[in-house]
């Protein structure tokens, strides 16, 4: 069991920071005035669904505790608990997002409930119902029957239509601080016995982003021999040094070319994750603006601007990290626009106009855009100098013969690192956190992962690990496949974190 679904919330007094919210849902629960509708809308991870069980759980309840949590003891309870929960429907709302799917639910929520007072219908990801299937619900929130009570949860509360969200109440939850989260890591690390440093906690809950359930998952995939330390979880999460942020903050600040240069050549030789690298870059940024901020002098104000400017800057960069599929040159490029000042013009063809040296800049976007089309590449957001792509074809120019329609990338049938990982995603998770630090090399119907760390390469080769590779590989590009794994300390090139 994943230490998400071990520590999930069962009552209000353990979700964690969203007061006001359980305050009110426990408070409603206890004084027996629970609405028919409900709409929980928050960014992932911050515990919609979770209460919205609490909730469902709560006005089935046969005893009530006065705090308005479930008492986990009655029949009703504890049928939830085990999952026999006639009258609780969890729906999918991306999956499940047709009209009919609705008028199906619908038709059934007219029956009475099995067991329970209440029919409790959860749809999640409400916002991916199509129109017609926001009418359909629509009908029943207009008129609903006494017996059902709608929960639904949104990430994205501006996609639900304006008459579904008046005849709802809405809850909004806000991300979860830092501090709660790294509280909550530590309680769990502690019931679980594993020692924790607390500086990678803090680092996994910076980097968790306010969604506690990330924070878990981080948790858990960083869990070496029951430790969890600092270095480890800086490598998988690719951040950079502190000190070498610092540095880079100061070169730009400075304006300082040649020590820019220096730390080009520095990240170049580093594997960095262009995403995070961004993300800290921005953070320190915003470290020393709240410096001089709370410093009130006058005379900081054109320090303040500066860094707006630079902040800016990275800001418009950012947008790309997602789309790009060589993080190193967007990297290279905006720190060098940084030192020199350089903000984004209205549209990229003044660019090229203003100046012949940039013919490259002018070209990469196209490139890059028929990569985005084919959807063949969708991120690459490492800094490594070679995009999985260069391997696939370095290797195979010398040696090995790529299978027909490899190579051709606007075919669905082409391979796909990131398609692979993602199926098996699906089925093995931790593989995948392997699997993504390592090159491949493929021969034929072989596939050969190459790993710089032994940890991850013990694990992969486990037979019954190469047997899920396999399966995924034939599902996707049929044939039968042969899955080698090697060690080879020297590099590791293609660590696709953000995509996974
Ligand atoms: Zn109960």
């Amino acid at each position: 069991m994943s230490l998400y679904t071990k520590y999930r919330p069962r009552d209000w007094n353990s979700v964690i920071g969203q007061d006001s919210v359980s305050t009110i849902l426990r408070t409603s629960l206890s004084q027996n005035r629970v609405g028919h509708a409900y709409i929980l809308t928050g960014s992932r991870g911050t515990g919609k669904t979770t209460s919205a069980r609490i909730l469902a759980k709560g006005v089935n309840c046969l005893d009530l505790q006065d705090n308005g949590n479930p008492c986990h003891k009655c029949t009703h309870c504890i049928a939830f608990d085990e999952g026999n929960m006639l009258d609780c429907i969890e729906i999918d709302g991306a999956s499940n997002n047709g009209v009919d799917n609705v008028r199906d639910l619908i038709e059934k929520a007219r029956f009475e409930p099995n067991q329970w007072k209440y029919k409790i219908y959860i749809i999640d990801e409400v916002h991916m119902l199509s129109t017609g299937a926001f009418n359909a619900l629509l009908k029943i929130l207009e008129e609903p029957p006494d017996h059902v009570k709608f929960i639904l949860a949104t990430t994205e509360i501006d996609k639900i239509p304006e008459t579904i969200r008046s005849r709802s109440l809405r809850f909004d939850f806000k991300k979860i601080t830092e501090k709660d989260i790294i509280k909550r890591l530590e309680f769990v690390c502690r019931e679980e016995n594993i020692i924790a440093e607390k500086e990678a906690l803090e680092i996994i809950a910076r980097a968790a982003r306010g969604a506690l359930r990330d924070a878990l998952t981080l948790t858990e995939q960083n869990i070496v021999n029951g430790e969890i330390n600092t270095a480890y979880v800086k490598s998988t999460l690719s951040l950079v040094e502190k000190s070498l942020i610092d540095h880079i903050i100061a070169t730009i600040v400075s304006m300082d070319r040649d020590g820019m240069i220096n730390i080009l050549e520095k990240l170049r030789t580093e594997h960095t994750e262009i995403r995070s690298l961004f993300d800290q870059i921005l953070s320190g940024l915003r470290d020393q603006m709240m410096q001089i901020f709370q410093s009130k002098n006058t005379t900081d104000t054109l320090e303040f601007v500066t860094y707006s400017e630079i902040f800016a800057i990275f800001e418009s960069a950012y947008s790309y990290t997602k789309t790009i599929p060589d993080g190193g040159l967007l990297i290279e490029i905006t720190l060098m626009r940084a030192v020199m000042r350089w903000e984004k013009k209205q549209n990229d063809e003044t660019i090229s106009k203003n100046d012949e040296k940039n013919t490259k800049i002018k070209e990469i976007p196209t490139e890059w855009k028929k990569k985005i089309e084919s959807e063949e590449i969708k991120t690459f957001d490492t800094f490594s100098t070679k995009s999985i792509e260069n391997t696939v074809s370095v290797k195979n120019t010398e040696t090995e013969t790529i299978p027909t329609g490899w190579q051709d990338k606007t075919s669905t049938n082409t391979f796909s690192y990131i398609r692979l990982l993602e199926e098996i995603k699906k089925i093995k998770n931790t593989l995948v956190l392997d699997l993504k630090t390592a090159r491949f090399e493929i021969n034929n119907n072989t596939l050969t992962f190459i790993f710089s760390k032994e940890w991850h390469y013990n694990r992969a080769n486990d037979p019954s690990m190469k047997t899920i590779i396999a399966e995924q590989l034939e599902k996707l590009y049929s044939g039968s496949w042969k899955i080698e794994c090697r060690l080879d300390g020297t590099n590791n090139l293609n660590i696709l974190d953000e995509v996974f």
